[in-house]
């Protein structure tokens, strides 16, 4: 290893990892001191007006102003005793990160004397001008303000020094310019829908709540390597790097025992989220050398999706702390795997009943099969939304491309319940009523699911959207994204189904059918229709691109050619129809993605070619005239038999560096002329396919130059930091 470069990680190594005590060993005493939740809130408010807000909460609306002040004179009596002397709202723009403005609690009253204030409309509403964050064409920048607006739903937490409040970030004319905005109206929709649906079952039934479990995978670096990457500075991802002598085939990290830094990390960063009420249950080393996993107790979705989002800032922020950089992108290394963040999905009842829970009863598992049966039909008709909703830049390397799963959406659900789909197809009569005995038996095997499921969970870790026993999980989202993305398309496209199948069951009600023989029957229908979104083989095999072809599954490779579904006229329909987002609302998200596809390969173009030129070349030509010299010291010392024979090779590795230096400097070249070419078309998605089909692919070429270079030139001087040193430093 270079000495340079050793020295560097020799100085992080020799600190001792920092292991932080918790404040105690029950975790129950100090979890969740951070947050305004109800507890707190039921102590600092008075009896009335907890009741008011526990009310606003139950019934997702937003907050009276009447009692605003009540709760902001709470929250701020709450936060100054614990030293608090600033607040924020905290928003979630398009960019894809968490925005926040912090302002003192203080105000002047007169000339000299200042007080503590946070009131009421502090509370509901800040006016960031934040004319600089994405909306697609929504604002205008004469007209820059946005507004924030409280989300209740979500409990304010503390930071340091600064009180967080999560919100909603809506423009003026109050378009959503944000992830929560539609986040909330979707899950109000599969709320209503799924409440309606229950109530075949179920009239105890009035509130559905979707859940969800995210597992974050991510990468840990040492800080002083990282430093010594600018590629992985500015896009957290290496563009360059040979493949290691040893990659992930011995599979000796995944599980195995945390190393001791990586391990102090986790722990700090435990009991910071255990404070802040996020509920982190599992940690594991992952597949890939120096990846790992956490997992939280699943939650209601909005709360996860806030919690995740506060995770992912928190894990940089303590990474740091431990001279540690957490790497977050899809694919920071080729050739090892990539990092996903599974999302699980389901939806519960206020009555504390699992929809996608098989039941103890017939009845109840004839909601069971209800939701599941709507489920596979939402995601048939909707795959390609689907699709978009995880289509990103990083993403892109791991759908379909070097990596599984593949960017063909199916639905996995195990052989036992595809038994069971089978046998409602063949029993069911479209015509005739099942006789009482037909009607006894497919009750009979309905009732049996929890238990053939019981010991027949089976696993298929090929598939993109599997059922889990008691839940889905999206398995192709991207490790940085925000949940939010694919949580509005799933409890959207659900909400919808639902809807329809209601419609559905209660025409056959009307002709005079019952209602267990109605239900059945649209079952029946769905399940044949929706068919050929199943699949129970490898998701990673080639047959299935064939075969998914065969049936008519689209089959997006690229992320453009998936961002366009965002503005189909499907999709347009769904979120209009359901009240999520307006047409002008969905079309700017569209955009949105499309400029930030195009930003974020513009922005890894430059990196390739500032790296390759002002690094990598300089580093090859001085390592080329180290041979010329000795070449031509051979020349002066030996005869000219001698020399042809001791001279052979080096001349060969000189040939073979000045070909690698052409390749170089000749595809920047073309690349830089392409982009120049390209950022005056006028269309973003025209700018975002090309990036994709015409810059992108240039990288390739240049990186197996300058990996090919990494192994000739004397490591020594190599200027970056290889593979073998970041993945197998712990
Ligand atoms: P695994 O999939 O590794 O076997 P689990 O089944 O325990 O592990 O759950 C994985 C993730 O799924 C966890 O984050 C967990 O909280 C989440 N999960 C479990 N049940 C639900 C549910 N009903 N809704 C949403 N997420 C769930
Ligand atoms: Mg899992």
């Amino acid at each position: 290893m270079a000495t340079i470069r050793f020295k560097a990680l020799e100085a992080s190594m020799s600190r001792v990892p920092r292991i932080v005590k918790a404040p105690s060993t029950k975790i129950s005493e100090y979890y969740g001191v951070n947050v305004f939740d109800k507890k707190v809130m039921a102590e600092y408010m008075s009896k009335d007006i907890y009741k008011q807000v526990m009310q606003t909460i139950e019934d997702g609306k937003t907050i009276d102003r009447k009692i605003t002040n009540s709760v902001a004179s709470a929250m701020k009596a709450w936060a100054m005793e614990k030293q608090v002397t600033h607040y924020t709202h905290r928003f979630q723009p398009l960019t894809g990160t968490t925005a926040e403005k912090h302002d003192a609690f203080f105000e002047p009253i007169n000339d000299n004397d200042v007080i503590e204030r946070f009131d009421g409309s502090q509370l509901a509403q800040q006016e960031p001008d934040a004319s600089r964050l994405p909306n697609g064409g929504i604002r205008n920048t004469f007209e820059a303000r946005g507004y924030t607006a409280w989300d209740p739903s979500s409990p304010a937490f503390i930071i340091g020094n600064t009180m967080c409040i999560p919100t909603i970030y809506i423009s003026y004319t109050g378009e959503a310019l944000d992830y929560k905005t539609p986040l909330l109206k979707a899950l109000n929709s599969v709320d209503q829908a799924a409440v309606d649906v229950c109530g075949y079952f179920d009239k105890n039934v009035n509130k559905v709540s979707a859940t969800l479990g995210w597992e974050q995978e991510y990468f840990l670096v040492d800080k002083a390597l990282f430093a010594a990457r600018p590629d992985l500075v500015m896009t957290g991802r290496t563009v360059f790097g040979h493949s290691p002598a040893k990659g992930q085939e011995l599979d000796d990290h995944y599980f195995g025992s945390i190393p001791d830094r990586a391990h102090a990390y986790m722990v700090e960063l435990e009991i910071e989220c255990m404070k802040l009420g996020i509920p982190l249950k599992t940690r594991h080393n992952e597949v890939a050398p120096n990846q790992y996993e956490f997992a939280p107790i699943f939650e209601e979705a909005n709360l996860a999706v806030d919690h995740n989002q506060l995770l992912m800032d928190i894990m940089d922020k303590i990474a740091r702390k431990h001279n540690l950089r957490v790497l977050l992108h899809e694919k920071p290394f080729a050739t090892v795997n990539g990092s996903g963040k599974h999302n699980n999905w389901s939806l519960s009842t206020n009555t504390g009943i699992n929809l996608l829970s098989p039941g103890k009863t017939p009845k109840s598992n004839m909601q069971f099969l209800t939701f599941l049966i709507n489920t596979i039909k939402a995601v048939h008709d909707n795959e390609r939304l689907l699709r978009a909703s995880m289509a990103t830049a990083g993403n892109e390397h791991r759908l379909g491309a070097n990596e599984a799963p593949p960017a063909i959406i199916s639905v996995f659900i195990g052989r036992e319940l595809t038994n069971m789909l089978n046998e409602l197809v063949s029993k069911v009569n479209d015509n005739k009523p099942l006789t009482a005995e037909e009607k006894t038996e497919l009750k009979l095997n309905i009732g049996k699911i929890p238990e053939i499921l019981l010991d027949n969970t089976d696993r298929n870790r090929t598939s993109p959207f599997a059922f889990t026993g008691n839940k889905f999980e999206f398995r192709a989202i991207g490790s940085s994204a925000n949940c939010s993305a694919a949580m509005v398309v799933i409890n959207s496209i659900v909400a919808k189904q639902l809807i329809q199948f209601k419609k559905d069951v209660d025409a056959q009600i009307k002709k005079g059918i019952k209602k267990d023989e109605a239900i059945l029957r649209i079952l029946k229908k769905y399940t044949i229709s929706s068919k050929a979104i199943r699949f129970e083989g490898n998701g990673y095999g080639d047959e299935w691109i064939v075969e998914a072809e065969k049936r008519g599954l689209s089959h997006l490779k690229t992320t453009p050619l998936a961002i366009a579904e965002m503005g189909s006229k499907q999709t347009l329909d769904l979120y209009d129809s359901l009240g999520v987002m307006t047409n002008r609302e969905t079309i700017a998200r569209r955009e949105i993605a499309y400029d930030l596809y195009t930003n974020l390969i513009r922005i890894e173009s430059r990196i390739v070619g500032d790296i390759a030129q002002n690094h990598i070349l300089p580093t090859a030509l001085r390592y080329q005239n180290h041979l010329i010299k000795n070449v031509q010291g051979l020349k002066d010392i030996l005869d000219a038999k001698e020399f042809k024979d001791a001279s052979s090779v080096q001349l060969d590795m000189i040939k073979d560096i000045s070909a690698h230096i052409k390749t170089i400097k000749e595809t920047v070249g073309e690349m830089i002329n392409e982009r120049k070419r390209i950022n005056m078309l006028e269309s973003p998605k025209e700018k975002a396919l090309q990036y994709c089909d015409i810059v992108k692919p240039m990288f390739d070429t240049i990186r197996y130059s300058v990996d090919k270079l990494e192994l000739m030139v004397d490591d020594e001087i190599w200027p970056l930091p290889k593979y073998r040193e970041l993945l197998f430093n712990h």
